[in-house]
């Protein structure tokens, strides 16, 4: 493929790429969204495999990379559970620090390219903040792997003085930068890169240790970001256009994700990353073995249905149980049932309920909800007065009401949904266990609560049966 063509194919792939996060924007046109990434990253593969950078020599190395690489992707897509999503996205974020590091190392090494005066510096910086771009997105998405999957404890770990440890941690960076672009042979520059490399990959466990478990939302995007500019920094070491481009529209979109993560939890973007969230003296109970704060009133699922059946309004709020226990299609049944019946049900969508960014919303396209009936935290909370019924469908955390009313509550501050302003709210769970945050709900010991303890998919069918017969 001649130059000329190529670059064609990079600007055609990097428009498709620029429609493509147009597109996901919004549920009606994600499938279209989707389907110019696929035809940007196609044409951007084949361009590069075939472009004139590539030899005729090297071709069979990068098909063979690909089967490789293509075969674990497609069998982990098959295999992964929808609630391990968010699990394996942070994988692949590690892969694209990784990737950057040992890019950075091999283009080091590469002696076949010399360079000399400025381009040298701008050539070495490149290597040297690419590296420790790659190298702290490399080990900070493997302890958010960790905490994602339930591996590592949820809980933040605050090591003494870690806001100096950060500080010296920085300042030494910065002085093997400096030390690396002045470096006479290629033993100092190693030196320089391994003890950066490994400053980066510590910076990145601790950074995400300190992280309380409410406040992962905002690590995932972050690092989702800091993988976009990892991919980035790997263009510039290679010279790729589109690398860089496509690094930058993911970097940036990652960066603004995180921002309105941050806005929905009412978080300041800093004191998220120094850490230390979750630590508050609220009521913090141990997530299996939660016991019971008070009185609660479990209710069954006939006498659910009945509530359902009586009321105008009903707003379900689902949550990551309604992930684990598949319960869309029935939500969607009971939901259609109900509309026929003339009850107004809509749905009240948390910004970061589930695991992942859109997590509910995905999940109910899925199941065929209609879009008009599926609103945003901020278009449905003053609607809970007006409401007879509010249904929690294996939802904690983002209707907990101590973020509310307690200032030492660990999630303090962070806007929920006021479910418990409805006349009757009814919350499905299994048990009194807590949610992601750790954090006690006092929600389930209000006089106007209701426990529908079981499986989400179970209960639910059974109170679909019980507004059947
Ligand atoms: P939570 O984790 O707070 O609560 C989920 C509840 O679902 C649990 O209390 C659990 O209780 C219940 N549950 C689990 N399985 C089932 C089942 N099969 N049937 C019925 N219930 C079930 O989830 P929320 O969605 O309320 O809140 C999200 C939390 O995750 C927040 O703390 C958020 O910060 C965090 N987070 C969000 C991310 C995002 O991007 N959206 C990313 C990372 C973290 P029980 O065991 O008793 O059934």
């Amino acid at each position: 493929m001649s130059t000329g063509l190529s670059a064609v194919a990079y600007i055609g792939a990097t428009i498709l790429f620029i429609l493509s996060l147009g597109g996901l924007s919004n549920p009606e046109t994600a499938r279209r969204g989707n389907l110019y990434g696929i035809v940007g990253m196609t044409i951007a593969v084949l361009a590069t495999v075939f472009g004139p950078r590539v030899t005729l020599a090297g071709i069979p190395w990068i098909v063979g990379a690909m089967v490789v690489g293509g075969s674990i992707g497609l069998v982990a897509a098959k295999k992964v559970q929808m609630t391990q999503m968010p699990e394996l996205v942070a994988l692949m974020h590690s892969l694209v620090g990784l990737a950057a590091c040992l890019v950075g190392y091999a283009s080091y090494v590469d002696t076949s390219i010399v360079f000399s005066g400025a381009e040298k510096a701008i050539h070495e910086l490149e290597i040297y903040v690419g590296i420790y771009i790659g190298a702290v997105t490399f080990s900070g998405s493997i302890i958010a792997f960790g905490k994602l999957s339930g591996k590592i404890s949820g809980k933040p770990m605050l090591l003494p003085a870690r806001h100096a440890l950060n500080g010296i941690g920085a300042l030494v960076v910065i002085y093997y930068g400096y030390a690396f672009l002045q470096a006479h042979t290629p033993a100092d520059g190693a030196t320089a890169l391994i003890v950066m490399t490994a400053i980066g990959l510590l910076f990145g466990i601790h950074m995400v240790m300190a992280i309380g478990g409410a406040d992962m939302p905002v690590v995932v995007s972050m690092l989702n970001s800091y993988s976009g500019w990892a991919a980035a920094a790997t263009g510039f070491m290679l010279s790729n256009d589109l690398l860089i481009v496509v690094g930058a529209l993911v970097g940036s979109s990652g960066a603004i994700l995180s921002y309105i993560m941050c806005r929905a939890m009412n978080r300041n973007f800093i004191s998220v990353i120094a850490g230390g969230f979750g630590t508050g003296g609220g009521t913090v109970v141990a997530k299996a073995d939660g016991q019971p704060a008070g009185e609660v009133t479990a209710i069954s699922a006939v006498d659910t249905a009945e509530l359902l059946r009586d009321a105008k309004n009903v707003i379900i709020v689902p949550g990551y149980g309604m992930a684990v226990a598949q319960a869309q299609h029935t939500v969607y049944e009971i939901t259609k049932h109900l509309r026929e019946k003339g009850v107004n049900v809509r749905f009240g969508i948390h910004p970061v309920a589930g695991r992942m960014p859109g997590h509910m919303n995905v999940l109910l396209a899925e199941a065929k909800v209609p879009y008009d009936i599926v609103m945003e935290m901020d278009e449905i909370n003053a609607d809970f007065p007006d409401t007879d019924v509010s249904m929690v469908i294996g939802a904690n955390d983002i209707v907990n009401p101590s973020a509310e009313e307690d200032p030492t509550s660990p999630i303090a501050g962070m806007p929920v949904l006021e479910v418990w302003k409805a006349k009757t709210s009814i919350v499905m769970k299994r048990s009194m266990a807590s949610g992601y945050a750790g954090v006690d709900n006092p929600l389930f010991y209000k006089d106007n609560n209701r426990m529908l303890f079981g499986d989400a998919k179970k209960m639910l069918d059974e109170v679909l049966a019980a507004l059947k017969g």
